[in-house]
């Protein structure tokens, strides 16, 4: 061999694919395709950022005590079992390392979020794929995976890309039916917006039990997107071993002051969680009028809704006409989902214009 070989595995990956932001012909539009906060961010956490700028030669706080203070006050929890990262995806990558390896396996469900099998593959483990129950999750179907070698299962909750919802009753079921030595991580990067401040349990999981890692972000609700931080929570036998291969600086200092402001301003979020409970509800009900067109919405509880096209208008022929209108929304045919759009819930603009292009191209 004459040049470096990548592990057989790294080729093994299909390398993640972020949401658009321009259409095919370079025009900017509406970008409905990430699942952004469409009321952009706290101006508490744009002020905190700005102030950041004063001190850009200093390394940050590699142990980010302020911040894990901050969100253990705020979600009463232990500060020494928080660990932060670059976006939840840095934490995510970090169970894969600690806890996974080559010939091991790590349970995903089909309409699961992509970074599970790339952070899966990475090192050399086998991602085994949990049929869904029409999209949406199903407890039973993951069980049956289980075999000696699984390591890790990996759920969203709610799910991206289907915004499906498992009670706290099938979370707790779940981790029942999984063998004490198999790390369920529960990722939580939509939790704030369930519907009635519901809770799946799983912050109380990874408080009680040896094998529960929750994630958590503030890229979505709290609309900090640019700055990658994300956190986990589990047992101290847990975080300590993240702790071993994490990069001790991958979160910024402007990123982490931006969150403690962010954190600070409950009117933000609140504002935030009532306009996409509004405009879900609103959005979801009008694709229901249009299911003689064999448009139908995936019950969500996060801040986009899985479109399924089961009539004569396409997935596809749909996304270049949302596109066309004006609208980016995600399509997703490299997940196995061909037949659907995810579309974000925008502003209230945005929301009424993705309907009226739908509703046109289904005339
Ligand atoms: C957006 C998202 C995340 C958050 O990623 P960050 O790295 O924190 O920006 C994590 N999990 C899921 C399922 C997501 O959709």
């Amino acid at each position: 061999m004459t040049v470096p070989q990548p592990k057989p595995w790294i080729m093994g990956i299909a390398p993640y694919i972020p949401g658009r932001s321009t259409t095919d012909d370079g025009r900017h539009v509406a970008k409905l395709s990430s699942n952004e906060n469409p009321l952009g961010t706290s101006p508490a956490a744009r002020a905190a950022f700005a102030a950041a700028a004063t001190t850009l030669e200093r390394y940050p706080d590699a142990s980010g005590t302020a911040l894990r203070e901050a969100l253990a006050a705020k979600h009463g929890l232990d500060p020494a079992r928080i660990i932060y990262g670059n976006g939840s995806d840095e934490v995510l990558h970090l169970a894969a390392g600690a806890f996974a390896g080559e010939g091991d396996e790590v349970i995903h469900v089909r309409f699961g979020f992509s970074v599970y099998e790339i952070a899966t593959r990475r090192v050399g483990a086998v991602p085994v794929v949990a049929p869904d129950r029409d999209h949406a999750t199903d407890v039973d179907a993951i069980l049956a995976c289980v075999t000696q070698r699984t390591r890790i299962v990996y759920l969203a909750n709610p799910n991206n890309p289907t915004g499906t919802y498992s009670s706290a009753a099938e979370i707790a079921r779940l981790h029942a039916g999984l063998r004490p030595d198999i790390l369920l991580v529960l990722d939580h990067a939509y939790a704030e917006y369930i519907e009635g401040d519901a809770d799946d349990g799983g912050m109380a999981l990874a408080a009680a039990a040896s094998n529960v890692m929750v994630t958590r972000t503030f890229s979505k609700m709290y609309g900090l997107a640019a700055e990658r931080v994300g956190w986990g929570y589990a047992s101290p036998a847990i975080i300590d071993a993240l702790h071993r291969i994490r990069l001790p600086f991958s979160v910024t200092a402007a990123g982490t002051a931006a969150a403690l402001g962010a954190l600070g301003d409950d009117g933000f979020v609140a504002h935030t969680r009532a306009h996409n409970a509004r405009w879900r509800r609103w959005f979801s009900d009008e694709i229901a009028q249009l299911g003689n067109a064999g448009l139908r919405a995936i019950p969500s509880q996060a801040n986009f809704v899985l479109v399924v096209f089961e009539g004569p208008l396409t997935a596809e022929a749909a996304y270049q006409g949302l596109m066309d209108a004006g609208f980016l929304v995600r399509w997703l045919p490299g997940q196995q989902l061909p037949h659907g759009l995810r579309i974000t819930i925008g502003t209230q603009d945005e929301c009424e214009g993705v309907i009226a292009a739908l509703r046109a191209m289904t005339r």
